[in-house]
């Protein structure tokens, strides 16, 4: 069940749907526009959100920014018409790549047997439109290489290039007044790859680059809105988890033995994971 919940007047979002794929939307209201952070992975998910802001009175919005490229936060855009779409030149590159492809089970079927699709998102975009395929790559109308700051009216919105492994189009939405950094999918792991992987290169510099926005609140698209306290735990963890990652790389044994001598306990689920995570990172393959 997704809720439309406001952090605070200007910031509102709706709650992921893990099943489907759903991420968070953020809601970004100024007094002169109002901005849409991701378009949502289907137009019934753009429109249930107009329908949340409907029900709260909210302006609709007039502006929407995507965070990257994957089909989870883009296949919305179609719904969004008469708003102004913003994204960065990456981003619309790579949705430039999905134009020619059909989405039939067949088409994705095969798309996933060459490696082009993942099955994660394949199911679920199964799940998510059924047997209606309707969707169309709408590309975005202004693009960005490094940072564009929107002023909404009372309140700005700093679109960041900040990539990693997720993608390396990834975007991130700071909302300075509000002290609120939506991080998007950013520091999430590769899924496009042979197996689920993070590089500690890659994200020991993402970490240093979110380090410098002065936030309070962090939006994981397919998490939570969390806690600068609990950000930074999460921060703390992956930073160690790279080092050892960089220290001892591909050996799950002793990166494992490591982490649990410096905090003084066993792993638990979420740390092996991103263990395993890094050390398909490691891993030439
Ligand atoms: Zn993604």
């Amino acid at each position: 069940m997704q809720t439309f919940i406001p952090h605070s007047p200007r910031f509102w979002y709706m709650t992921p749907v893990a099943e489907t794929d759903r991420p968070i939307l953020g809601v970004v209201v100024g007094e002169t526009h109002t901005l849409l952070i991701d378009a949502g992975n289907s137009e019934s998910h753009a429109n249930d959100l107009f329908a949340a802001m409907d029900a709260e009175g909210l302006k609709r919005p007039t502006l929407v920014a995507l965070t990257h490229w994957h089909w989870d936060h883009i296949f919305g855009l179609s719904a969004l018409t008469g708003l102004v779409s913003i994204a960065s030149t990456d981003t619309k590159n790579r949705m430039a790549r999905l134009l020619p492809y059909e989405w039939d089970d067949a088409s994705l079927d095969e798309r996933v047997k060459s490696g082009i699709e993942i099955p994660f998102c394949a199911d679920a975009i199964r799940l998510e439109f059924g047997t209606e395929r309707t969707m169309r790559v709408v590309l975005p109308t202004v693009t960005f290489d490094d940072t564009l700051t929107l002023d909404l009216g009372g309140v700005h919105v700093v679109l960041k290039h900040v990539g990693g492994d997720h993608a390396a189009d990834s975007v991130v939405a700071y909302i300075p007044e509000e002290k609120v950094l939506f991080l998007g999918d950013a520091l999430y792991a590769n899924l496009y790859a042979p197996s689920w992987r993070m590089t500690a290169e890659a994200t020991l510099r993402l970490l240093d680059l979110l380090d410098r926005f002065d936030a309070d609140v962090y939006v994981w698209s397919h998490g939570e809105v969390v806690s600068r306290e609990a950000f930074e735990k999460d921060r703390d963890m992956l930073r160690e988890l790279a080092h050892l990652a960089l220290d001892f790389p591909g050996n799950e044994a002793v990166m494992t033995a490591q982490y649990e001598q410096k905090v003084g306990r066993t792993v638990n689920e979420e740390e092996r994971e991103l263990i395993t995570f890094f050390v398909n990172g490691s891993s030439e393959t």
